[in-house]
């Protein structure tokens, strides 16, 4: 056996890996992420490094290869426990040690001007300070109520008897959940622990973070996606001095080089940020757990909307459930529906519907706030009929078919293709196409409705800048907007007392998205926006614009029955043999050469149908994805279906391993992605 070592785990460079053989004295005790002693270089210097993999066969000449001096077994540096972590989640996900081991290690880079990004970074903590004292002044600690006091109490107890867990905190939208993880919090770090809290994006959920800075002061940290590598580095270099105890952030907080981890918060468990994009194409949820244990770190994940897989697995006991039924303050609001097939039959062929209208004019008056919120999701080209609400749908896949250069309706996942027409086949009708209105038209027709309104627009053209979500928000908290329109970004958790109508202008288009998760998703986006109403004294409205009023996620949000929605998606899943009942992959193929592409995922598809020994899978495709073509790179998908996710993980080996010496494939890229998928 030979290991693979990497010797400076700071460098740019992590791909400079160096192999040795192992002495017989060290045989089988070696583990990955160990730290080794080497010699190294042209004196034979002792260094220290981490094992990162293992190999049968040496990749140099044998008799040229040095040999490990010396291992240190025993309690693993936090550095070892994140090269571990990083050689699971390369198993588990697919790509390569360094994809994964970028992915875990904070990578030393010179920040082109030291000076101004330090400069920047001071001038971020003295804005949290002072807007920390703006917050302590507006009131401070609310008491625990009763649910939230047995919620904090039961995860106190089992913390410090040892227990380590994973718990969902379950709570309606305004419940008090941050409060919550603030004392389970509190419990972890008066215990000497650290505690990462990961948020969806920071800067659409600056409220939260903010709470969370006044309650742990100077020794809270706080990543964010627009961070350069610089600064990054030196958060986590003021990690290792011990300065910090909590850490906030995306995705990418999950890897803070904590020594003494005690718990992990991830709020809005079932929000589509936390999967990666990149290879390694991990979910944070999933790596959350791993990390946890490893390293003895409890798991506490909260939403009032949880992934269906999260919900499933507290059912079958592997995730402790902690519910909170009611409001903190105020009330939930009261829902309504509005068929727009009806509008439009009695004439009105506006995107506003009359209910909407109305209220949003009674709103005005009454100098209340309004926030619209158009679905962007399901933009692929879904083809619907706006008279009764008919949506062309593949006959083999229950998704919807999406246009095609306005000829052909395809379905993106096994290939199927029909002609497009002009009139509805179910009722004849002529308003048969192609649902397609942005936020700018709607704040055209806004403008045009009620000229007198003071509107801002949030989307990804209006909020370009790192500020841009943040000064948007704070104008309309302040109360210097009427109405904020926006996409789905709105409706995270903010806090706006003066809200007290919600309209969404058409919950449908991420109904007909043309995927598998297309339902849980609009309920989540549904109850979410619903969730913005009404949070002040008086009691807040929704009103919900569908061409589908009878579909059950937009029946179950307007009731806020999410257990009701669980059992019918749960059903549906069942009957289609998709997660969490079995697993789904998606292998995806791209390359500048179509047919080329092709050729590569046929035999792939063959390739992959023969190594599944057991048949316990079912490979379907190749299909196009919702988006074909990227800056002139094609793209093509197979799905891979099976029970368990231990051998379909084997059968990603044995292809990336067919991939690497089969030089068909010298100019085809092949990532695996893993459910929930993002790239559809
Ligand atoms: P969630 O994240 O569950 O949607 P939040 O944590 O944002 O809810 O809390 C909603 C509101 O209720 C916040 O304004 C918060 O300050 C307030 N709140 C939370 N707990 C209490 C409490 N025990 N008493 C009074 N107000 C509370
Ligand atoms: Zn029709
Ligand atoms: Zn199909």
């Amino acid at each position: 056996m030979y290991a693979d070592i990497i010797i400076d785990i700071t460098h740019e460079k992590l791909d400079r890996i160096f192999q040795y053989s192992i002495p017989s004295h060290l045989e089988g005790m070696l583990e990955i992420g160990m730290e080794v002693v080497v010699p190294f270089g042209r004196g034979n210097h002792p260094k220290n490094g981490y094992i990162i993999g293992f190999s049968r066969e040496p990749s140099y000449d044998r008799t040229k290869l040095k040999a490990i001096q010396k291992a240190a077994p025993g309690r693993m540096s936090i550095e070892a426990r994140l090269i571990s972590l990083a050689a699971w989640i390369k198993e588990e996900y697919g790509g390569t040690m360094i994809q994964a081991l970028k992915t875990v290690l904070p990578v030393k880079k010179e920040t082109r001007s030291r000076t101004s990004s330090l400069e920047q970074f001071f001038l971020e903590q003295k804005e949290a300070a002072r807007q920390k004292q703006e917050y302590e002044r507006q009131g401070g600690r609310p008491v625990l109520n009763k649910e939230q006091q047995e919620a904090a109490d039961l995860f106190r107890e089992e913390f410090c008897k040892g227990v380590r867990d994973t718990y969902l905190l379950y709570g309606v939208t305004g419940s008090g959940k941050t409060e919550v993880y603030l004392s389970m919090m509190e419990t972890v770090v008066s215990q000497g622990k650290q505690v990462i809290v990961m948020i969806p994006e920071i800067a659409l959920t600056y409220q939260t973070a903010l709470r969370f800075c006044e309650r742990f002061g100077d020794r809270v940290a706080i990543l964010h996606s627009r961070m350069s590598p610089g600064e990054r580095y030196h958060q986590m270099e003021r990690v290792k001095q011990g300065e910090i105890q909590v850490m906030i952030g995306p995705r990418s907080a999950l890897f803070t080089p904590f020594s003494d981890l005690g718990l992990i918060v991830m709020d809005e468990e079932h929000e589509g940020t936390y999967k990666s994009e990149q290879v390694p194409r991990y979910h944070a949820r999933e790596v959350a757990r791993k990390r946890g244990e490893l390293e003895g770190a409890s798991i506490v994940l909260g939403s009032a909307t949880p992934s269906v897989e999260t919900f499933f697995q507290c059912e079958e006991g592997t995730i402790r459930k902690l519910t909170l039924q009611n409001r903190a303050e105020g009330r939930l609001p009261s829902v309504r529906t509005v068929d727009m097939r009806e509008e439009l039959r009695e004439g009105h062929t506006g995107i506003f519907s009359r209910l909407l209208l109305e209220g949003i004019r009674t709103r005005l008056e009454k100098k209340e706030q309004v926030m619209l919120f158009l679905n962007r999701r399901g933009y692929a080209g879904f083809v619907s009929c706006r008279s009764c609400g008919y949506v062309a749908m593949c006959r083999h896949c229950d998704v919807a078919l999406s246009e095609h250069r306005g000829k052909k309706l395809v379905c993106h996942y096994c290939g199927y293709e029909e002609n497009r027409t002009n009139i509805c086949p179910k009722c004849g009708s002529p308003y048969i196409g192609g649902f397609k209105a942005g936020t700018q038209k709607v704040e055209e027709l806004l403008h045009k409705e009620f000229p007198e309104a003071r509107v801002l627009r949030m989307d990804m053209d209006s909020t370009k800048g790192k500020e841009g979500h943040r000064r948007i928000l704070e104008t309309f908290g302040a109360g210097e907007a009427d109405i904020l329109l926006g996409t789905q970004m709105i409706v995270k958790g903010h806090d706006y007392s003066g809200v007290t109508l919600v309209g969404v202008l058409a919950a449908d288009l991420s109904l007909y998205a043309d995927d598998y998760l297309a339902a849980e998703r609009t309920f989540q986006l549904l109850v979410q926006a619903a969730g913005r109403a009404g949070r002040g004294e008086k009691r807040g409205e929704v009103i919900i614009q569908t061409y589908n009023p009878e579909h059950y996620s937009i029946q179950l949000a307007a009731t806020q029955q999410y257990e009701a929605f669980y059992q019918k998606e749960l059903y549906y899943r069942e009957m289609m043999e998709y997660p969490p009942i079995s697993h789904l992959a998606a292998v995806i193929l791209s390359g500048k050469d179509k047919e080329r592409l092709q050729t590569a995922a046929v035999y792939l598809k063959k390739f992959m149908e023969k190594a599944d020994r057991k048949q316990e899978m079912r490979v379907i495709g190749p299909a196009v994805p919702a988006v074909e073509k990227v800056s002139d790179i094609y793209r093509k998908v197979i799905y891979l279906k099976g029970k368990d996710r231990k051998y379909m993980a084997r059968i990603k080996d044995l292809t990336e391993a067919y991939i690497e010496i089969n030089r068909g494939f010298s100019e085809v890229k092949v990532q695996f992605d893993f459910h929930p998928m993002n790239f559809l």
